[in-house]
C-alpha cells in the first residue's frame, strides 16, 4: 500500500500544479476557471490511477484506445465517472465505445457517425460527439500522411450528420495543435470554426483543445475542455493487458 500512497501523493501534487496553471491562464484571459473542464487522459496508466484521480475529485477520464478504455471503464464501474474517447476510432470499435463512452471527441467521418448512432440507440444511450478538426496546414496540402480530423470546410456537413442522428448529440469541436509550431494560430482557427458551428447549433459549446504542453494557449483561445495526460500522470509506461 506504500506504493499506492506514494502514487497518490504524486498525482495530487500534479493535479494541484495543473489547477494552478488553469487558474492562472483563466485569470490572464479574463475567464472563470469553472468554464474550463480538465479531462485526465489516462492512456497507458492503470485503473488504480483513475481511482486516485476520482478520489481527488477529477471525474472526467479520457482514453484513446478502445480495448484499454473498455477494461478500465469496467474496473471503475463503481465510480461515477465521465468517459471521453479521444483517439482515432475504427468503425468496428463503435459498438464497444458506445457502451461506456459519454463523449467521443474524434468524430471524423460520416460512416463513423452512422455506426456510433446505431450502436448508441441499441444501448439506449446518448453519446456526445465532437467533430475533430484538422488544423495542420501541411496536411491540408497533402504534405503529411494520415490526418487527424476533417478540414475546417467540412465541419458543417459532418456536424449536420451528427445532429440528424437520434442517439447522438452534437457537443462541439475538438482539435490537436500541429506539432512543432506555435499552437495559437491553430487554436484561433479552431475558435472561429467553433463560433460558426455554434451560430447554427447553439448547444454545441464544447471546444476540446489543449494538452499538457499548450493548455495556456488553448485557454486563451476559448477552450472549454482540456485533455491532460503527462502533466497529471507523468510519462506513460506501457501497461500489460
Ligand atoms: C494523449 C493525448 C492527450 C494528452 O496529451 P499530454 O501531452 O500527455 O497531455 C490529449 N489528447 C489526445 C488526443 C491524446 O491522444
Amino acid at each position: 500500500m506504500g506504493g499506492t500512497n506514494a502514487r497518490r501523493a504524486e498525482i495530487a501534487a500534479n493535479l494541484e500544479r495543473v489547477r494552478e496553471r488553469v487558474d492562472a491562464a483563466c485569470a490572464a484571459a479574463g475567464r472563470a476557471p469553472e468554464e474550463v473542464r480538465v479531462i485526465a487522459v489516462t492512456k497507458n496508466h492503470p485503473a488504480s490511477d483513475v481511482r486516485i484521480l476520482a478520489e481527488l475529485g477529477l471525474r472526467d477520464v479520457g482514453e484513446n484506445r478502445d480495448q484499454e478504455a473498455a477494461g478500465k471503464a469496467a474496473e471503475c464501474g463503481d465510480l461515477d465517472l465521465t468517459w471521453h474517447f479521444v483517439g482515432q476510432l475504427q468503425t468496428n470499435k463503435a459498438r464497444s465505445v458506445a457502451r461506456y463512452a459519454d463523449m467521443v471527441h474524434s468524430v471524423d467521418r460520416g460512416r463513423l457517425v452512422a455506426e456510433l448512432a446505431r450502436r448508441a440507440r441499441n444501448e439506449g444511450r446518448e453519446l456526445g460527439c465532437l467533430v475533430q478538426v484538422n488544423l495542420d496546414p501541411d496536411s491540408e496540402r497533402g504534405l503529411i500522411g494520415p490526418r487527424g480530423g476533417v478540414d475546417p470546410a467540412d465541419v458543417p456537413a459532418l456536424a449536420d450528420a451528427v445532429a440528424a442522428e437520434e442517439g447522438l448529440s452534437l457537443g462541439g469541436v475538438m482539435a490537436v495543435a500541429p506539432r512543432g509550431s506555435d499552437p495559437e494560430p491553430a487554436f484561433d482557427r479552431l475558435y472561429s470554426v467553433a463560433a460558426d458551428l455554434r451560430a447554427r447549433y447553439p448547444r454545441a459549446t464544447v471546444i476540446s483543445a489543449g494538452m499538457s504542453g499548450d493548455l495556456e494557449a488553448a485557454i486563451r483561445r476559448g477552450a472549454t475542455h482540456l485533455r491532460i495526460g503527462t502533466a497529471l500522470l507523468g510519462d506513460r509506461v506501457a501497461i500489460v493487458g
